[in-house]
């Protein structure tokens, strides 16, 4: 089969927010765009598809007021001193071993944070339109506001856009490997075509923005390790993500950044076909393991701050499976139901040990645990589901420290719970534009990193800064491509564009 040959200024590797944001910006600044989506037409756009956006801004014009300290106090495990010492100075002065650390470095979240406003301001010029809404998370830790319509409105208004002016998207095209000079300089990428077909994409910047490797078992075994069989992405989308774009640039000499052992996780019902089917009803409750045990504390905070910690600690349960188990006093909650959003009920049954043999879970280890758990809960009617009530329980090896009632209330319910991946945290080092650094700082050349390829997260997810993520360096990389004038685009080459076979 003979090799398909395409030519442009940009190419993009992926059609979620950040390669749309980024498409469109290099097109706005009068760049030719190829786009390459491994989906199809009906399908694009990965996580991006399906996620309702919540994004950590007090209004449209406003970052919340911890975003830049939620990034900071997760930075690194264990952050070296040296380097905390190092980064109170002025960025050009750090070591390179400090600018290629695979930590949220200051310097990039500041700048992160300031973009935040400006390209939010940017999508509004395409119609879209943000503000608050009521969440199925009952407590919470900071402010968000949601684009009407999610993250599908948001790829659907920027994939018009792009097509409107004049960039051309391959789908069911697969990027592989880059295309790299002598010179070191990334000078495009080849693909694999709908036929199966070699296609090279020559341009004078690539930009990465193919999502994280929540799609690829082999990689997530590889740095998940073993409780990577238990889980599975949250909804269709993260199952196009398998991880190229951040391999091959790693194979380029990419410094990685991100916490490649962890990703963001969400506590899912099994059972559900539904897209992101959570159950967030278990801080009511109490969640056992199949041998009968808690193994955690079910409300530590609010929702919104501890769901990501408990769902990533259900995935190394027996099984990566939990049981949310909870009595008939949920129903003084007002909308309790909300917080699920699976389609199937809950196991129910009129005795505790009835429900726990249904759910195929040691009977007698289970019931000791909740008589001790409910012996320890306070006598207290000051429960309060909306807000840390503060009602923990007392003695216990492990509280639970919010929300505390005993379980005695005929009938018995439970949720089976396993932990869902969103996306994977590890991903690839850029600087204030984008570009993807190597292991000494240096830039790689005409390479770029946008959305989930961009490694910021290290212990907990800096909740609703995902979609922010893919925006703000989308259109960073978008801008700094088609400004600069890269190698390959003084090199003379004509800018033809369709294909030439070769
Ligand atoms: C159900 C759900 C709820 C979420 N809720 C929130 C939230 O409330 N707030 C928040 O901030 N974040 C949330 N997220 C996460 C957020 O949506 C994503 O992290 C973000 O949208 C990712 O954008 P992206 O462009 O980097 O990647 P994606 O949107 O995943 O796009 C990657 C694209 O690259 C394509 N691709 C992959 N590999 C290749 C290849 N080799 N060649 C060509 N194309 C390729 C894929 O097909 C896909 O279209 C949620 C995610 C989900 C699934």
């Amino acid at each position: 089969m003979s090799t398909s040959n395409f030519r442009s200024d940009v190419v993009v590797i992926g059609c979620g927010i950040a390669g749309l944001s980024a498409a469109v910006s290099a097109l706005q600044a009068g760049s030719v765009v190829h786009l390459l989506e491994r989906a199809g037409e009906d399908d694009y756009g990965g996580n991006s598809r399906w996620t309702g956006a919540a994004l950590r801004m007090n209004n449209d014009s406003e970052v919340s007021d911890d975003f830049e300290e939620f990034f900071a106090r997760n930075a690194s495990l264990n952050l070296d001193p040296n380097i905390v010492a190092e980064v109170s100075r002025e960025y050009a002065g750090w070591p390179d071993y400090v600018k290629s650390h695979p930590f949220a470095d200051p310097e990039l979240i500041a700048h992160f944070a300031s973009n935040v406003p400006p390209t939010i301001q940017w999508l509004k010029s395409f119609g879209l339109r943000f503000g608050p809404q009521s969440s199925y998370k009952f407590t919470q830790d900071t402010k968000r506001i949601y684009p009407d319509g999610g993250g599908l409105a948001i790829i659907e208004r920027l994939s018009a856009e792009a097509k409107s002016l004049g960039g051309k998207i391959f789908y069911r095209t697969t990027a592989t490997n880059f295309l790299r000079g002598n010179s070191g300089h990334i000078e495009g990428v080849v693909a694999v075509g709908p036929a199966g077909e070699r296609c090279e994409f020559t341009a004078g910047g690539v930009i990465l923005a193919s999502g994280g490797f929540q799609g690829n078992s082999e990689m997530l075994t590889h740095y998940l390790g073993p409780r990577a069989r238990h889980i599975r992405p949250v909804a269709r989308g993260g199952y196009y993500n398998k991880g190229e774009g951040i391999r091959m640039a790693l194979a380029a000499g990419a410094a990685p950044a991100g916490e490649f052992g962890s990703y963001h996780a969400e506590p899912l019902d099994p059972r559900s076909r539904q897209p992101d089917p959570v159950v967030f009803v278990y801080p009511y409750g109490v969640l056992l393991n199949t041998k009968g045990e808690r193994f955690l504390d079910e409300a530590p905070g609010s929702v919104s701050a501890s769901s990501d910690y408990i769902a990533r600690t259900i995935a190394d349960q027996m099984d990566g499976t939990a049981f949310a188990v909870f009595d008939a006093q949920v129903e003084d909650i007002p909308r309790w139901r909300t917080s699920v959003r699976s389609e199937i009920p809950p196991m129910q049954a009129e005795n505790l040990p009835e429900l726990f043999a249904r759910l195929q879970i040691a009977v007698k280890p289970a019931m000791a645990t909740i008589e001790t758990f409910n012996a320890a809960c306070p006598n207290s009617a000051a429960f309060n589901p909306f807000q840390l009530d503060g009602l923990a329980t007392s003695g216990l090896m492990i509280t639970k420290s919010n929300h505390a009632r005993q379980i005695v209330k005929p009938p018995f319910r439970a949720y089976p719970i396993i932990s869902g991946i969103c996306f994977t945290f590890g991903g690839l080092k850029v600087n204030t534009n984008a570009q993807i650094l190597d292991q000494d700082a240096k830039i790689i050349s005409g390479l770029y990193a946008a959305g989930e390829t961009v490694g910021l997260y290290q212990r907990a997810y800096t909740g609703s800064t995902s979609v922010l993520r893919s925006a703000v360096f989308g259109r960073l990389a978008g801008l700094h491509a088609a400004s600069v004038p890269h190698s390959a685009k003084a090199s003379g080459v004509p800018k033809s564009l369709g294909a030439v076979t070769s």
